[in-house]
């Protein structure tokens, strides 16, 4: 059996290796390492993937947030509304542009952000929403929109974690993730979905001012040649990374529906196992698994027992990992700095118990069966 990794880049990058050696090569020799061809044609690509009119690409996805956010312009104290339980990055960034994180519950289910929670939380110094598309299954965006149409507030998609994910509107349509809100956001983080050999991150609306204006922040504030009208900060995705992801966007469907059926396989081995949970399937998301994360399911002590099932799988020479043992309130960072947060049961209560396991385009039959028959093995102990 091929050891089994967390994530693997590199057997997913050897099916493709020629045609990403030779892009890479053609920027080499061009000599054009920023904003190349690729970077242009890649944002182009994307655009016309998530079927959104601009695409503008940046160093990172936090950058993209933080670009985002610039561009609204928010005042000291303005109060951005965030979930508690995700990545640091998405309130990280709120905090360093001197905005207020406002930290709201997530629905137990769907680890996303609870529409009842962000309705209570609003107040008048509010002024955007951030829901995050975790582990890559959409926020309940007909509700957050709604919300944010009744109090005139913007709207920020964090899909770092869910690209090419598809909403279903209560009618029937369909939207991208990331292309519902004001504004959505991305990252190429080698480990994401769509991730390049580097940092990486995009932005995407569908408005025209707001598409110029994020253009310019990312570039110095700059209108034109030296000649700079906001503040700004200098945000590029490389033309090396650009000429990448133009090639691994083309596979994005067919790695999403290698990481959906690996997540089938644990889903079935699991099935009937009363001491962990499977990841919940919204009727009105498409879930393309950044993650694959197990709710631990009733002993008295889950930290502990969770800690045994990590140690367990380890000695087994399976990786498993704990997305994210501190939720963004309790997170030391946010002592000294102006944070709105009241107590949050349901995001501590899934602190104790969440568990990733390997989640990947490249799992086998063979290690899907070795990872769910040692983990039932703990189980059912
Ligand atoms: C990865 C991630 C980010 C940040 O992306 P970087 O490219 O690492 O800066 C932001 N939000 C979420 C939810 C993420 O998973």
């Amino acid at each position: 059996m091929r050891p089994i990794q967390m994530v693997d880049t590199k057997t997913q990058y050897h099916k493709i290796k020629s045609q990403v050696d030779n892009a890479v090569m053609e920027v080499m020799e061009s000599s054009a390492f920023i904003n190349g061809k690729a970077v242009q044609d890649f944002a182009a690509d994307l655009s016309t993937y998530l079927s959104i009119k601009h695409t503008i690409a940046c160093a990172n996805g936090t950058d993209a947030l933080q670009i985002a956010m610039m561009a609204l312009d928010l005042q000291p104290g303005d109060e951005v509304i965030t979930p508690s339980f995700t990545y640091i990055a998405t309130t990280e960034v709120i905090a360093l542009l001197r905005l207020t994180p406002v930290f709201v519950e997530v629905d137990p289910g769907s680890f996303c952000m609870d529409p009842a929670d962000l309705e209570r939380a609003i107040t008048p110094r509010t002024k955007a929403i951030v829901p995050v598309h975790l582990y890559g299954q959409a926020a309940p965006m007909q509700e957050i929109m709604s919300i944010a149409k009744k109090h005139g507030l913007y709207v920020i998609e964090d899909n770092a974690q869910a690209i090419g994910c598809d909403y279903t509107f209560p009618g029937g349509s369909k939207k991208k993730t990331g292309t519902i809100g004001h504004i959505g956001t991305t990252s190429f983080y080698p480990s994401k979905n769509l991730g390049a050999f580097g940092d990486g991150g995009a932005i995407f609306t569908a408005d025209d001012a707001l598409a110029e204006k994020m253009r310019m922040i990312a570039n110095h504030g700059q209108s034109k040649r030296y000649y700079h009208d906001v503040v700004g900060c200098n945000s590029r995705l490389d033309t090396v990374q650009a000429a990448i992801l133009v090639i691994k966007l083309k596979h994005l469907d067919e790695y999403i529906a290698a990481r959906r059926k690996a997540a089938d396989f644990y889903d079935r081995a699991f099935a009937n196992n009363k001491r962990i949970k499977v990841p919940f399937r919204a009727g009105y998301s498409h879930h393309v698994f950044h993650q694959y994360t197990l709710v631990i399911d009733g002993p008295e002590d889950p930290v502990k027992y969770r800690d045994g099932l990590n140690r367990f799988l380890a000695d087994n020479k399976i990786p498993s990992m704990i997305y994210y043992p501190v939720p963004g309130h309790k997170q030391k960072m946010f002592d000294n700095v102006s944070v709105v947060s009241r107590p949050m049961p349901v995001t501590d209560w899934l602190t104790q118990r969440v568990i990733s396991l390997p989640m990947h385009t490249e799992l086998d039959e063979e290690q899907l069966k070795f990872i769910t028959d040692k983990v039932t093995e703990y189980t059912s102990g």
